[in-house]
């Protein structure tokens, strides 16, 4: 049997766990499969590289996921990491935003919500309305704003929603389609007409918040057991160039002008890097592709003595509201959430800059992003001395943004490439942003591959 040659371009989480589950199936299916996975910078991760120096540990991108999807907890058992789990501290419930200068606690209770200066009397008593909102106007998409403003009231949308969207995604909630970025709250509205009713539903039904965990070397942690599970397979700084068509398969050119034949080629970067691979091959492909936009983030952690810091750090650190003019979008208090931050005596936090508030951040020196994290530390927190340590990451298209018309964006690329059988498409830029919506899209695409390659019986378990 000859063996299916199939590549894949990217070796981030999405990448990896496609490659992984795919070895897999091929193990299972006991078929032969010759698989490269090729990824363009010197070390293998993507956004996911954890490091330890000088006794902290740096996060450069995700710093956790939530327990909540069974097929990412798998795979992490069957790697044998179950063990090398992190969950976030108790402590780290407690999160805070900046608004008018001061952290203010966010409410997660009945309790907090009475007391928190977050909100206003108004703002509480119309986020209690919540049940009696009305319901969604018929036909139109609405971006994140709309949406919360409707179910819990201006001031809510702004000062907690608004922030909280900054946080996760960078973003502008003005922008943001509620339905492709947080699909789980219009379907919470679509089945129970209200978000609070969908919570007390979800806690009758025994679920409780979903946990945070990390792991006790950072996320690298399963990006790295992946790439050891798959080798030689592997090669890092082999950037893709373009793709071909060449006979019934593909052609890869790489850089410094080799090539590379396959059956198969997944592409498991960015939309936006991978419009320029397939510009030639087919432009409008490519630029619907470049529809997809991104907002870049500078991450500047920065270690320091206790002492240093006049601050608790009581808690998972704050966002910053938008009328702060500020160009952090929060800070961590990395040490404060996960166990093994850092060394006794130190506190290690992450300030996160730019997004689609300040995208100018991303191209300043590092020495200018780490002086406006901080002056803009001092003024919340009142940090005066220097750090011991700081370290810089800056992720130009750290994070898709799925704005208005990206379903549509989305089901048109899709169609664009039943053109190009045996090329396709996964990761964050499609179906959700998170590092589980990375595991998930990278082993749905193995799947799918598997089916493809070996029929149903041989397919890598969801
Ligand atoms: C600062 C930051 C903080 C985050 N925090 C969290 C968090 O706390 N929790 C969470 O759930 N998610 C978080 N995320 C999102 C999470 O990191 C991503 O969902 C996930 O890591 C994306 O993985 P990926 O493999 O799809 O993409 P990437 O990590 O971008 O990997 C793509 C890989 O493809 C390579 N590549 C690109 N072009 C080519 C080419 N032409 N040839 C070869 N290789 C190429 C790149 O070098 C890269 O290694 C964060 C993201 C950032 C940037």
């Amino acid at each position: 049997m000859t063996p299916q040659r199939v590549v894949v371009v990217g070796a981030g989480v999405t990448g990896l766990s496609l490659a992984h589950a795919l070895q897999e199936g091929a193990r299972v299916a006991g078929a032969p499969l010759s698989l490269t996975v090729l990824e363009a910078s010197p070390r293998i991760g993507g956004h996911a590289h954890s490091a330890r120096v000088d006794g902290f540990l740096i996060e450069a991108g995700p710093n956790g996921f939530l327990n909540r999807e069974p097929e990412v907890m798998a795979l992490i058992e069957s790697l044998g990491l179950g063990s090398r789990l992190v969950e976030a501290r108790p402590e780290a419930k407690r999160r805070f935003i900046l608004r008018g200068g001061r952290l203010c606690h966010v409410p997660d209770g009945p309790a907090t919500l009475l007391t928190t200066p977050a909100l206003s009397w108004r703002g509480k008593l119309r986020l209690m309305y919540e049940p009696f909102a009305p319901g969604p106007p018929a036909g139109v998409e609405e971006t994140i704003h709309e949406f919360a403003t409707r179910r819990i009231g201006a001031e809510a949308a702004e000062m907690l929603v608004d922030a909280a969207v900054s946080g996760i995604s960078a973003g502008d909630s003005r922008r943001l389609s509620v339905s492709a970025q947080f699909p789980m709250m219009t379907e919470m509205e679509r089945d129970h007409g209200s978000l609070v009713k969908a919570m007390f539903a979800r806690r009758s039904r025994g679920q409780g918040p979903s946990k945070l965990l990390s792991f006790d070397e950072g996320m690298g942690t399963l990006t790295g057991a992946l790439a050891a599970q798959l080798g030689d397979a592997v090669q890092t700084r082999t950037p893709v160039r373009t793709i071909e068509r060449a006979g019934s398969g593909w052609r890869l050119k790489v850089n410094g002008g080799d090539t590379l034949e396959a059956d198969h080629v997944v592409l498991a970067v960015a939309a936006r890097g991978t419009a320029p691979l397939v510009q030639d091959l087919d432009p409008v492909l490519a630029s619907t592709l470049h529809g997809v936009s991104y907002a870049g983030i500078a991450v500047v952690a920065l270690g320091y003595n206790v002492g240093d810091i006049p601050h608790a750090l009581d808690g998972y650190g704050y966002l910053v509201t938008r009328p702060e003019e500020m160009a952090t979008l929060g800070v961590v208090w990395e040490s404060s959430l996960f166990p093994g931050r850092a060394p006794a005596g130190r506190a290690l936090l992450r300030v996160m800059l730019g997004g689609s508030r300040r995208p100018d951040i991303v191209e300043t020196p590092d020495v200018g992003k780490v002086d406006v994290a901080r002056q803009e530390l001092s003024r919340v927190l009142g940090i005066r001395k220097p750090p011991r340590h700081v370290s810089v990451f800056t992720w130009p298209a750290a994070i898709a943004q799925y704005t208005i018309g990206h379903q549509e964006r989305r089901a048109a690329i899709t169609d664009r490439l039943r053109l190009h059988p045996g090329l396709a498409v996964c990761g964050t830029s499609y179906d959700g942003v998170s590092f589980n919506h990375a595991v998930k899209s990278g082993r749905l695409m193995a799947r799918q591959l598997a089916q493809r390659l070996w029929g149903d019986e041989h397919q890598p378990a969801a």
